[in-house]
């Protein structure tokens, strides 16, 4: 449980992000700036590292995974461009934080997460702060989900070795699909838009994450 003064210093903390990591930084979307004004990324991080939870880094959340750079995770939802009335799918939940900020910005969210003690806490954290419209699943999300399929956005927060077949297949005729792709170290935040049988693919700037694994991902030699 947080005091009523550490919850405020948080606040403070979370508001000083808002302006000198992204706003600052040329994050401009005022619906993203807003939900990250509003979710309380110290309830995403194990309770050690809540005084680290504002730095502009990723941070450790257990089983070798990390919660994504704020600045990042900005710029990748900037290009995701959700809107309210959106479906959208989540490849590698992990904490939880990423969909929380997806959950205030479109209508209903899936967030897969593959290794399940993250996905239990994911959903538990989730829960506990009332974000109703997002489903956490544990399962390779490599395959999609297609329950909930079509998609209008999908975003992939680990490192593909190409975007995943079954992604492309489950969005929406002028769906986005938002990914980091490439190897340890040196990636591309590659946005796709679905035109018919084609993708049109940007390649925009550099990034570093954890690999995806599964079916579609990285095997363990490879990367
Ligand atoms: N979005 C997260 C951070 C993601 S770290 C947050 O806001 O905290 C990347 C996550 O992707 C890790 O938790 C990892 O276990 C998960 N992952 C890797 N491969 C996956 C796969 N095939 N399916 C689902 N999750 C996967």
């Amino acid at each position: 449980m947080k005091t009523e003064g550490q919850a405020k210093v948080y606040e403070a903390q979370r508001q000083h992000m808002v302006d000198h990591q992204l706003r600052a930084r040329g994050v401009h979307d005022e619906r993203v700036l807003a939900a990250f004004a509003k979710v309380p990324r110290e309830e995403f991080v194990p309770e050690d590292l809540r005084p680290a939870a504002y730095e502009d880094r990723a941070l450790p959340i257990g089983y070798g995974q990390t919660i994504s750079q704020p600045y990042m995770v900005a710029v990748m939802l900037e290009m995701l461009d959700v809107h309210s009335d959106h479906t959208v799918l989540e490849v590698g939940a992990g904490s939880g934080y990423q969909a929380a900020l997806l959950s205030l910005l479109a209508k209903q969210v899936y967030a897969i997460e593959i290794i399940e003690p993250l996905a239990h806490r994911a959903r538990a954290t989730l829960a506990a702060l009332g974000y109703t419209n997002v489903t956490v699943l544990c399962a390779d999300g490599t395959l999609g989900y297609e329950p909930g399929a079509p998609y209008d956005r999908i975003i992939v927060a680990a490192a593909c070795p190409e975007l995943p077949p079954p992604l492309v297949a489950q969005l929406k005729e002028g769906g986005r699909i938002v990914a980091p792709v490439g190897r340890r170290g040196v990636q591309e935040c590659v946005v796709g838009v679905k035109r018919g049988e084609e993708l049109e693919i940007t390649k925009t700037l550099g990034c570093v994450f954890v690999p995806l694994v599964g079916a579609y991902g990285w095997k363990r030699r490879a990367w």
